[in-house]
């Protein structure tokens, strides 16, 4: 932060950042599991795609932030870890409400790998529920740049909770089936898998399954998906860089194909994790 490395505790941002007052920053999170980043390239990408239509500056170039990430992650000690880069608008030295006069900021972190599903969930599958919260339309705030919009995927969690059910899916502005506070989703349906292609974040997770897809053989598509539809799906899973591929055995009342974790799933999420160790898909970490 600020060209320094801290420990998390002493990582503090001016209450004046635009990032914390606005929401006006944009982020990625890219993880590190037994000391390889997964993907890395792909995450630097739709960041630094992001920072540029924000019209936002960044004081490093694309090495210079490899290196800070490959730092972070060393300093930590963490073999799996969670990392985010973030710039955030800043604040102008005037109090300019012109953020073009802002003075943006990069902060970067390495904290323990975290997970959307735990152990036990990840075994059984997740109970998720359909929130009628509607995600902020891609015409207010573009999907593809990562962001902290937050306020539509916390209400749907919270309406979750309250339905009994462990995490949640809202909708995209025509009532189809949008994504979920931190994952996209998948369904299958006779051997062939679909995904929302409307008001998501183009996950990088997502991406990795269309990948492997087509490493395998299987048929993906993006495209609009029901809210009866994805109950009558063999398979779904969720997907994020916060835990991969994960199982989803039940929505609302519905039990999905017979309520154990599907044979594609199963497949897809044992070759998400081999391919952490693949020098094609991986970028090692020198710990001191
Ligand atoms: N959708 C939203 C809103 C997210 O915040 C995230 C990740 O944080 C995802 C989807 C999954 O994206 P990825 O697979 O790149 O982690």
């Amino acid at each position: 932060m600020d060209g320094q490395y801290l420990p998390m505790s002493e990582a503090k941002l001016s209450v004046l950042d635009w990032g914390f007052l606005h929401s006006d920053a944009t982020y990625d999170t890219v993880h590190v599991w037994n000391g390889r980043f997964f993907r890395l390239n792909l995450h630097l990408d739709r960041f630094l795609g992001g920072v540029e239509r924000l019209r936002m500056n960044l004081p490093y170039d694309r090495e210079e932030i490899t290196s800070i990430l490959k730092n972070c992650v060393a300093l930590s000690g963490h073999k799996s870890a969670y990392v985010e880069m973030i710039c955030t608008r800043g604040s102008s030295p005037t109090f300019s409400r012109d953020p073009r006069q802002a003075e943006n900021r990069f902060i970067a972190f390495a904290v323990p790998f975290g997970s959307v599903a735990n152990k036990e969930q990840l075994e059984r599958g997740l109970h998720v529920a359909i929130s009628d919260i509607v995600r902020i339309p891609p015409q207010s705030v573009d999907p593809s740049i990562k962001n902290y919009h937050w306020l539509d995927l916390v209400k749907g969690l919270l309406d979750a909770y309250d339905m009994g059910a462990e995490t949640a899916l809202v909708l995209d502005t025509n009532g189809h089936i949008a994504e979920g506070p931190g994952f996209n989703v998948f369904l299958v349906k006779e051997g062939a898998l679909k995904t929302p292609a409307f008001g998501v974040l183009p996950g990088i997770t997502r991406r990795t399954v269309f990948d492997l897809c087509v490493e395998i053989g299987l048929s993906a598509t993006a495209t609009d998906i029901g809210r009866a539809e994805i109950k009558e799906a063999d398979e779904v899973f969720i997907t994020s860089t916060a835990g991969g591929i994960m199982p989803v055995t039940r929505i609302d009342d519905a039990v999905i194909g017979i309520g154990q974790v599907g044979p594609i799933t199963r497949q897809l999420m044992d070759l998400y994790w081999r391919k952490h160790d693949d020098p094609a898909w991986s970028t090692v970490v020198a710990y001191p």
